[in-house]
């Protein structure tokens, strides 16, 4: 008997409205949201209420899923505005709302949302799964701690869609149920507000020897004992498929548009590619992977709980490429993009365009005309409008970059 695998959701992170528009212009079939407040992102840019309608629109006109994020743990002062707040959420026509609390998961139902339950649950279990199932959540989003196994075991044991991390940062604790943030800074990870002190180089000092720093020494760099590596579960994306998860998500609200971009452009060709049957993992994904913000990648738990988290030995993520840009038109006539400047950039420099569909080429800025038309060397100005040679036909919202 053969098994028939549903092809999965590709879930992407949208920050920003531009964010979510460059998540499902490169591919995601799902975008997740956080709202003013009630999300876990307190510092990210977050949707208003005309925001949220707006993205709800141009999410559904595409044929695709919107889930709000009301995942914090929940004080009873929120709830004086909640009711609200998910009413409009139900009105605007979101897909699904995140939850991990279980008086908001109450009140949620009581609007007949939809409700996922947010990984900040640490659903690690079936049984777990089974009775946040009973009670009324239709996904659940599972802990970013488990196995391929484990998640197997979920599945058989579970009726409710499952989701899981595919890629993005990890926290050192479960699934950011942390309270070292608040404990250091008085902001609390759990509330939205993570000042990320597991990413922090730390010293030792003896209390009568104020300003004197002793090294816990790793090595020569110092000591990150709590900062997890990124999670990049690309080479086991055949095993996820296969068992059967409905979702795969990226993490990454406060990302950068060149990160959703990229990131969804490779898992999208990635999970394509599994159900044309010719899945393998290909150097030019990779390569992209490599081009955005990121520690080193790990597979974290996903293959075997039997290793140590793994640590990167420096507060600093890796930033290969600049974001110069924004494609907003293209004359095949003339063979010139209209490119919204992101970054400044100038005639001579070497460029390269990340394309939604087509493939990534690079070039030289032979020369540059401003709005009026006038030749100009360099494009100093934010969101400036600049007309630009280009030596292939490029598609409208390729990003070019460094
Ligand atoms: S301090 Fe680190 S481990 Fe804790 S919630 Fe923030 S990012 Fe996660």
């Amino acid at each position: 008997m053969s098994i028939t695998i549903d092809k999965p959701e590709l879930l992407a992170p949208a920050g920003n409205f531009e964010k979510l528009q460059a998540a499902l212009i490169y591919g995601a079939d799902a975008v997740y949201f956080g709202g003013k407040n009630f999300s876990l992102r307190a510092f990210g840019d977050n949707f208003t209420r005309e925001e949220i309608i707006q993205a709800v629109k141009f999410t559904h006109e595409r044929g695709k899923k919107i889930y709000a994020a009301v995942n914090v743990f929940a004080h009873n002062a929120d709830f004086e505005t909640l009711a609200d707040y998910l009413h409009f959420l139900d009105g605007a026509g979101v897909d699904a709302v995140l939850v991990s609390d279980l008086g908001v998961l109450s009140l949620v139902k009581e609007t007949g949302l939809k409700i996922h339950i947010s990984t900040q649950a640490n659903v690690t279990n079936w049984r777990a799964a089974k009775v946040f199932h009973d009670m009324g959540a239709s996904r659940i989003v599972l802990a970013r701690e488990l196995t391929c196994a484990e998640v197997e075991t979920i599945k058989r044991n579970c009726a409710a869609e499952l989701e899981i991390f595919i890629h993005g940062a990890m926290c050192i604790s479960y699934s950011g149920r942390c309270w070292l943030s608040k404990y250091l800074t008085g902001r609390d990870a759990n509330q939205g507000a993570c000042t990320h002190s597991c990413r922090w180089k730390y010293n030792l000092v003896e209390e009568t020897r104020a300003g004197e720093y002793f090294p816990v020494g790793e090595d020569e760099r110092g000591s990150y004992v709590m900062n997890s590596k990124d999670l990049c579960l690309l080479p086991c994306l055949d095993k996820i498929i296969a068992s059967g998860v409905a979702s795969l998500k990226i993490e990454g609200r406060m990302k950068s548009v060149n990160y959703v971009a990229g990131v969804v452009k490779v898992y999208r060709a990635a999970m394509d590619s599994y159900f044309d049957g010719d899945f393998k993992v290909r150097g030019e994904w990779l390569a992209e992977l490599d081009k955005v913000a990121h520690r080193p990648y790990t597979t974290g738990f996903f293959l075997s709980d039997d290793k140590p988290t793994e640590i990167h030995a420096t507060s600093k993520p890796s930033r290969a490429s600049d974001f110069l840009g924004i494609v907003r038109a293209f004359d095949a006539a003339t063979m010139t993009a209209t490119i919204e400047q992101r970054g400044k950039f100038s005639v001579g420099e070497r460029v390269e365009f990340l394309q939604p569909k087509g493939k990534t080429f690079a070039q030289t800025i032979t020369s540059m005309q401003d709005e009026d038309g006038l030749e100009i060397l360099s494009a100093p100005h934010a969101q400036q409008l600049v007309r630009v040679p280009v030596v292939e036909p490029v598609e409208i919202w390729s990003l070019m970059r460094s």
